[in-house]
C-alpha cells in the first residue's frame, strides 16, 4: 500500500553508518518518503552529496568551518544552513513524521530529546540515549505522545515479535549476542588480547566503539538496559542467549511459554526498514535466508566470569537513575585507553566495575541521583568519566 503523501523523514547523523543506510532505503521508495531535513557532523562532502540526492529542506553540521564549506558547495542550492547546536536543534524540531536518530554517542542525546518534545515520532538507532537517561527520554515522549520505534537489531527484532499483544503477556525478552571474537577464548588468552583482535568481530561491521563492546559484551549490556526502557520492562525480565550465527536477532517469551522469534541474515537495512515503514513493510531487494543451508543454529549460556561487563549492566540498573550512565561514561573511557594501548582488555570491565561500584557506595552515603533534566544526565556522565580517568591515571586497572 502507497500512501498519498509521502512520509516526511528527518535524519540526526545522516553521513554514518546508520544514517547513510537510511537514505539509501529511502532513496529506493521516493514515492513513500520524503527527506526534510539531515544533520552530520563534519562530513560537508558526503553531506552535499545527500542534499543534491535528497533535496532536504534544511540541514546542520556541527563543525562550523565544515558548514561553510558546505555552503560553499551548494550556492546553487535551494536549502537552510544550520551549524552547531542550534543547527542541530532546528533539524531535529522540523516538521517531520519521524526522525532517525543516529548520531553515535552522548551527542546524540540531546536531539533525541528536542525531537521528542516536539512531539515526533524517533527511531531510535543511537543507544546512548536510552542507556544514559532511559527514565527522561520516556518521560518526554509520554508526555508529548511521540512514539519511539527501535533501530538497533535486536530490539527492532523484539518489537516485531511482540506484534499487537498486549505487555501482560510477555513473561521474557530474550537478546541474542554473537558472543563477540573472544567467545571461545581461555581467561588467559582473553587477558593478552590485542586490539587487532578485538576489532576482529565475526558477523557484524562496525565502527570500532561498539566492536570493542561486542568483544567484552558490555554492547550486550547497554542493550539489556535499553531493552528495559524501549519496552518497558523489569531487568529481571530480560535475559541473554549466545547464538554465534546472529541469525535469530532475539526472542519473546510470552504467559503461555510460547516463544516468538525474529530471523534474518544480518543488515542493518532490515531494522531501518521495519521501523520507516511500521506498521507496513517494504519490499527489500536483499539476499533471502535459506535455513537449510545455514543447517545449523546453536546456543549457550553467556559466561559472566569470563565477561563481567554483563553483570556491570544488571548491577547499574538495581542502582539509581544516574548508574546506567556513570557505567557507560567510564566505558567509553575505557575503551579508548584499551584502543590507545594504554590498558589491557580485562581492565575495560574492571574500569567499569571500579567506577559503578564507586558511583554506588555514592548513592548509598548521599542518596540517590534522579535525572530530571539533561543537565543530571550531562553531570552523570562527567562525573563517570572523571572517576575512570582517575583509576586509569592511577593505574589501577593496567
Ligand atoms: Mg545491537
Amino acid at each position: 500500500m502507497t500512501s498519498a503523501n509521502p512520509k516526511r523523514i528527518t535524519v540526526l547523523g545522516s553521513t554514518g553508518s546508520v544514517g547513510a543506510q537510511t537514505l539509501e532505503v529511502i532513496g529506493t521508495f521516493p514515492e513513500r518518503y520524503q527527506v526534510v531535513a539531515l544533520a552530520a557532523g563534519s562530513n560537508a562532502e558526503k553531506l552535499a552529496e545527500q542534499v543534491r540526492r535528497h533535496r532536504p529542506e534544511r540541514v546542520s553540521l556541527a563543525d562550523p568551518e565544515a558548514a561553510s564549506a558546505l555552503g560553499e558547495a551548494l550556492r546553487d542550492v535551494e536549502v537552510e544552513i544550520g551549524v552547531g547546536e542550534a543547527g542541530l536543534a532546528a533539524v531535529a524540531e522540523s516538521d517531520a513524521d519521524l526522525v532517525v536518530a543516529a548520531i553515535v554517542g552522548a551527542a546524540g542525546l540531546p536531539p533525541t530529546l528536542a525531537a521528542l518534545r516536539a512531539g515526533r515520532d524517533v527511531a531510535l538507532a543511537n543507544k546512548e540515549a536510552l542507556v544514559m537517561a532511559g527514565a527522561l527520554v520516556l518521560r518526554e515522549a509520554r508526555a508529548s505522545g511521540a512514539r519511539l520505534l527501535p533501530v538497533d537489531s535486536e530490539h527492532s527484532a523484539i518489537f516485531q515479535a511482540l506484534g499487537g499483544e498486549s505487555r501482560e503477556s510477555v513473561s521474557r525478552l530474550i537478546l541474542t549476542a554473537s558472543g563477540g571474537p573472544f567467545r571461545t577464548w581461555s581467561d588467559d588468552r582473553i587477558a593478552r588480547a590485542s586490539v587487532e583482535e578485538a576489532l576482529d568481530h565475526p558477523n557484524w561491521e562496525m565502527g570500532p566503539k561498539i566492536t570493542i563492546d561486542s568483544a567484552t559484551l558490555m554492547n550486550k549490556g547497554l542493550e539489556v538496559i535499553e531493552a528495559r526502557w524501549l519496552f518497558d520492562v523489569p531487568p529481571e525480565r530480560v535475559d541473554i542467549v549466545v547464538h554465534p550465527q546472529s541469525i535469530v536477532h532475539s526472542l519473546v517469551e510470552f504467559s503461555d511459554s510460547s516463544v516468538i522469534a525474529q530471523l534474518g541474515l544480518p543488515d542493518m537495512r532490515v531494522p531501518i526498514a521495519v521501523a520507516l515503514a511500521h506498521p507496513e513493510r517494504l519490499e527489500l531487494d536483499l539476499p533471502r535466508l535459506d535455513l537449510a543451508t545455514i543447517a545449523q543454529f546453536t546456543f549457550e549460556a553467556p559466561d559472566s566470569k569470563r565477561f563481567p561487563c554483563l553483570d556491570l549492566a544488571y548491577r547499574a540498573l538495581a542502582g539509581d537513575e544516574a548508574a546506567p550512565a556513570v557505567l557507560n561514561a567510564a566505558n567509553e573511557v575505557a575503551v579508548e585507553a584499551f584502543l590507545a594501548g594504554e590498558l589491557p582488555f580485562p581492565g575495560i570491565a574492571s574500569t567499569n566495575a571500579a567506577v559503578l561500584e564507586a558511583h554506588l557506595a555514592k548513592v548509598a552515603k548521599d542518596g540517590s541521583v534522579a535525572l530530571r533534566e539533561i543537565f543530571d544526565v550531562l553531570r552523570a556522565d562527567a562525573w563517570g568519566r572523571g572517576c575512570a580517568r582517575d583509576i586509569l591515571s592511577n593505574g589501577e586497572n593496567t
